[in-house]
């Protein structure tokens, strides 16, 4: 795509449909308008409906009483309606990721890479909506059978954060429309125009009255809370910080409530003394600068050999202390913005702290001048062990790079944290990467590649990143229960 007119952005922002969506019908919010601002401006692009605590009961109560007819509809109908979805997505992708790059900053090529990835999730579920099975047994006795079967879990809400605006989205909705859940969803404020636009592609593609009831709202906590307490919702899924995640966990057992936690990382990317090192720092730049180091994702430490580690750190800042920052929607940018100036002083405070505890900038190290909530692609190296931004994820384009010198040394540092979403592993000794992978305590690992989502993967992980998976077989699996019946013949 070649820069975006201005004219083709105000086209892309009037087009999204602003109320909240509830029982198929869009309406206004009890509590007015909440604003969105474009982060690489720092002007407000629109405003979208802020709903009451009484907007989000009604969201419930749409998804409670929608939920016995979808549950029931024929799977393969629930399928076509995620392909019909996926194709709609695919074909309006180029507006879907403007919009994206204007509310959340990342550059189109990033946006049009988050659409590709969301889509797939439509796609994946549309064909596990017709594999849902269970098991028919001859008990150990011979006398009974064992028959279980798979059911819809009920009402979900889905709470999503505002990196991936669209993807944390489609994770939930597609395997929870292809199992036969309803839904209440509610996207980040800051980011809530691709789920306004997924809403209304849903409602397109003949997803029944009732089934996704989408809310935005400037009170998070206030609206969420009562749908947490109400016995009628089955389930909740979260992709967020751990911090938040900790506060619903507790909110939900009142009820009990089935949970998924998708939540922060503070992933270790490994480099040994026998990895290729320039496939090492292509696979850097991807794990680090995706979505401006804004990822749950994100390499958050570099543990690198001791043989390696100036080839590395020089040939890492190279690349990163060559790219361009910029507004998102123009083609030559490399880097867009942080989402907002409590994120860019959160990174500037991580390396700031780093440096005065004797951390070097090889390149970058400040937030950048000017509009918008830049900051520079960062190196540091000579990183002491008490530096913060070994514990905390920085969510920013700063990658750390620190020695290790032996296997035993390097797998203690990438498993010193509460964190275990993901780890980065580079060696070319088939053993090693084996060994290591073992040891790691990660829910995911990318060897010798600096990126793991794919739909077709369970994506989630362990300690204080969360439980439950999202994506791969185990997907579905999220929004069924199981239920056994003992026959006696
Ligand atoms: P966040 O502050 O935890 O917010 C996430 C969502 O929760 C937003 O929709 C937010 O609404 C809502 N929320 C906040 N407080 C709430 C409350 N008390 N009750 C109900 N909802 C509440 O996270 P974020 O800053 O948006 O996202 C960044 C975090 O997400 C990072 O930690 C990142 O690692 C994590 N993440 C994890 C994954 C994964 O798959 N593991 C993927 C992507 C991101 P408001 O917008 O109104 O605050």
């Amino acid at each position: 795509m070649s820069t975006i007119t201005a004219s083709q952005e105000q086209h892309v922002v009037e087009q999204v449909p602003k109320q909240l969506y509830i029982g198929g019908q869009w309406r206004d919010g009890a509590m007015g308008t909440l604003s969105v601002e474009d982060p690489s401006t720092a002007e407000v692009l629109c405003e979208v409906a802020d709903a009451s605590v009484d907007d989000a009961k009604a969201a419930l109560d749409a998804a409670v009483d929608a939920g016995p007819e979808f549950a029931a509809m024929a799977p393969r109908d629930r399928g076509e309606i995620l392909r019909r979805a996926f194709e709609l997505i695919i074909e309006r992708q180029e507006d879907l990721a403007t919009l994206m790059t204007l509310e959340m900053g990342k550059t189109i090529k990033e946006s049009l890479a988050e659409i590709a990835y969301a889509a797939e999730f439509f796609r994946w579920f549309s064909e596990e909506a017709v594999r849902i099975d269970g098991r028919y047994a001859v008990a150990a006795n011979g006398a009974g059978r064992v028959l279980t079967m798979k059911q819809p879990v009920g009402p979900c809400l889905m709470i999503t954060p505002w990196n991936f605006p669209m993807a944390m989205g489609t994770r939930k909705i597609g395997p929870a429309v292809a199992a036969g859940c309803t839904m209440v969803v509610k996207p980040a404020q800051q980011t809530p125009l691709s789920m306004l636009m997924l809403a209304s592609i849903l409602e397109e593609a003949g997803l029944p009255a009732g089934v996704l009831n989408l809310i935005t709202a400037s009170s998070s906590g206030e609206t969420a809370a009562p749908l947490i307490a109400d016995p009628r919702l089955r389930k909740m899924s979260f992709t967020g910080s751990t911090e938040v995640g900790r506060k619903l966990m507790s909110q939900a057992s009142e009820t009990l409530l089935r949970l998924s936690m998708e939540l922060g990382g503070n992933a270790p990317f490994l480099v040994f003394d026998d990895a290729d090192v320039d496939a090492a720092v292509e696979g850097a730049m991807i794990a680090k600068m995706r979505n401006i180091g804004e990822a749950c994702t994100s390499a958050n430490r570099f543990h690198v050999a001791g043989s390696v580690i100036d080839e590395f750190a020089s040939k890492l800042a190279a690349k990163m202390g060559a790219l361009k920052l910029g507004r998102g929607v123009k083609d030559d940018t490399d880097v867009g913005p942080l989402i907002d100036d409590t994120q860019r002083t959160k990174v500037s405070d991580l390396v700031q702290d780093a440096i005065g505890r004797g951390a070097h900038a090889v390149v970058g190290g400040q937030a950048h001048d000017g509009v918008g909530y830049f900051y520079n692609p960062t190196v540091l190296t000579d990183i002491p062990d008490d530096a913060e931004l070994l514990q905390e994820e920085i969510f920013g384009p700063v990658a750390p790079v620190k020695g290790f010198s032996g296997e035993d040394e390097a797998i203690a540092a990438a498993n010193n944290t509460q964190y275990g979403l993901v780890a980065y592993v580079f060696t070319t000794d088939l053993k090693r990467a084996l060994r290591v992978c073992e040891r790691l305590e990660t829910g995911m690992i990318g060897l010798n590649q600096g990126m793991v989502s794919n739909a077709q993967a369970p994506f989630g992980g362990v300690k204080q990143s969360g439980f439950g998976r999202e994506g791969g077989y185990e997907g579905i699996e999220e929004y069924l229960e199981t239920k056994y019946v003992a026959v006696n013949l």
